[in-house]
């Protein structure tokens, strides 16, 4: 523990961000990392716990203690280390993760938590501009093949752990570049997509092969190349399914069908491929809209980010769930992740938020483009029988209101199309591949040799879990492939 009195002596410090008019001028990441010395002494704040929660809160169980106590010292590369000895990618987590493990900092209990993803984002910056983050090519080569379906962070984790202990692993990848939702889901100001250049420089350094615009099975209809899984079965020794979950949650009211109505996702990835320089025919865009995002998650809220740096004429996203309190209450929630009220960067850039509104129905106009949105506000009750929570609509609360362009983010249900059939892979009640993560036979599918980690198993989740999966999805591989790992789990 660097300073026993830190704690009692400094504050919790933000990061600093550019101002919200201006960030939106631009798609550059904004968040500014933290100096070497407010970083130390954010690294002096920590307790040192001798339970520390936060490890337990950390889906990748990243060493907190330890590295908030190396930056307090300076010492930035051994800080580096220890990060990199739970986490591929640090700098992923570091701008994106929403930090469970400072929901579960001791020091949340009566106070602020230690900025702890402050404090990687800045071990993982520094290590990158000093030159320390170089490949680990395996010292010597197992003879074994490993294909790995998606390039996502999961599968980006797994390739990475499989690569150095001596797997020759090919990543294939459906869409046009590497890195799945990191690359084509959350944009370029939340982070900028040349961390994901750099780690496949370094992957491919030690060993990677990336194939892109490559479908494994009949999953994208109209896909340039397909490989069936009948011979990556036959061509590889181990198979890692790590497609995600890309089948999106569909609001099927009266009008769905409206020129103007489109999943998130038909309309962020098209941005992300302008920022890196792409001719987009037809992009669908905010600019000078009325446009409505039903959705309250982390991509409805991307949506409001583009749509005000696209030139939005109003923003407004709706939530069906009613609106969580502003703050939580600790005694009852730590060191849990708390239910409350979350405003992102890109709600400080602007929108109207609502909850619970249920959307009955869109209305076109005469050339069948949306016009407006039919909803109702609902309440929600505890059904007395079932326990369960049940949403009623509230009586003569049916109201409507413009929208040009309507942004459906109610989350995602399954992985998409048939990749998971064409492996004959058994699916859980969700329809994710059905596999455990703990004993023998973890991450294995019903099928011998195919494996299967990330969103693709677990159901949409976050970066930080998919890393954790592609990591332990890794070393029952290796375990598979070779009797035993040391590989970390
Ligand atoms: C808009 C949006 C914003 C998000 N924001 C955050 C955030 O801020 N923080 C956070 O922690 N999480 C966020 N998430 C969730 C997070 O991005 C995902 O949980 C995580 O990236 C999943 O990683 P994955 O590798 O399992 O899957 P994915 O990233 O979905 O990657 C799967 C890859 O597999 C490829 N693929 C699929 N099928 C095939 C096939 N048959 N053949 C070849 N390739 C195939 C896909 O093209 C894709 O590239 C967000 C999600 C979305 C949609
Ligand atoms: S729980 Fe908080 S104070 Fe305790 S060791 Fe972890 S970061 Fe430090």
């Amino acid at each position: 523990m660097g300073k026993v009195t830190g704690f009692i002596e400094y504050q919790r410090l933000e990061e600093a961000a550019e101002a919200p008019r201006a960030r939106t001028r631009h798609w550059r990441e904004f968040i500014v990392h933290l100096s070497d010395g407010d970083a130390a002494v954010q690294g002096a704040r920590c307790m040192d716990c001798g339970i520390p929660f936060c490890n337990q809160g950390c889906p990748v169980n990243n060493i907190i203690p330890d590295f908030n106590d190396l930056v307090y010292r300076q010492d930035w590369k051994t800080a580096l280390d220890i990060l990199h000895s739970t986490n591929n990618f640090p700098e992923f987590t570091g701008r994106v993760c929403p930090a469970p493990c400072e929901a579960a900092c001791t020091l949340n209990i009566h106070d602020e938590p230690v900025g702890i993803k402050s404090i990687e984002h800045k071990i993982i910056d520094k290590g990158w501009e000093q030159g320390w983050v170089v490949a680990q090519p395996a010292e010597s080569r197992t003879g074994k093949k490993v294909a790995v379906v998606g390039s996502g962070v999961a599968g980006l984790a797994a390739a990475q752990q499989l690569a150095r202990v001596g797997h020759d692993v090919t990543v294939f990848e459906k869409s046009d570049r590497v890195g799945g939702l990191l690359r084509y889901g959350i944009p370029d100001f939340k982070m900028e997509k040349s961390h994901i250049d750099r780690r496949i420089e370094q992957m491919t350094a030690e060993g990677v092969e990336f194939r892109t615009s490559v479908t494994i099975g009949n999953a994208a209809a109209g896909a340039k190349k397909v490989v069936e899984p009948q011979q990556l079965l036959a061509n590889f020794d181990a198979v890692v399914l790590a497609g995600g979950a890309e089948q999106p949650r569909d609001l099927p009211v009266p009008g769905r069908d409206l020129d103007g109505v489109h999943f998130a996702m038909d309309f962020l990835p098209l941005q992300n491929k302008v920022v890196a320089g792409d001719k987009i025919k037809d992009q669908i865009v905010a600019t000078g809209k009325h446009v409505i995002v039903i959705g309250g998650g982390d991509t409805g809220s991307d949506c409001v980010g583009t749509s005000n740096r696209q030139g939005a004429k109003s923003v407004t996203q709706w939530e069906l769930l009613p609106q969580p309190p502003e703050t939580e209450n600790k005694p009852m929630t730590w060191p849990y992740w708390p239910i409350k009220l979350r405003t992102s960067s890109s709600h400080e850039e602007g929108v109207q938020r609502d909850w619970a509104i249920a959307t009955k129905s869109f209305r076109g106009d005469a050339d069948g483009r949306v016009a407006a949105l039919v909803a109702a506000r609902v309440e929600w009750h505890t059904d007395a029988i079932t326990g369960l929570a049940k949403m009623i609509e509230v009586a003569g609360s049916e109201f409507e209101v413009p929208a040009d362009l309507v942004l459906l983010a109610m989350g995602f249900v399954a992985p998409v199309g048939s990749v998971l059939e064409n492996f004959g892979v058994a699916k859980d009640a969700r329809g994710n591949a059905r596999a455990t993560t703990d004993g023998a036979g973890c991450y294995q599918t019903s099928v011998d040799k195919v494996f299967a980690a990330g969103d693709m198993r677990r159901g949409q989740s976050l970066v930080v879990w998919a890393i954790r999966e592609g990591r332990q999805c890794a070393r029952a591989v290796d375990e598979y492939l070779m009797g035993s790992s040391v590989l970390p789990r």
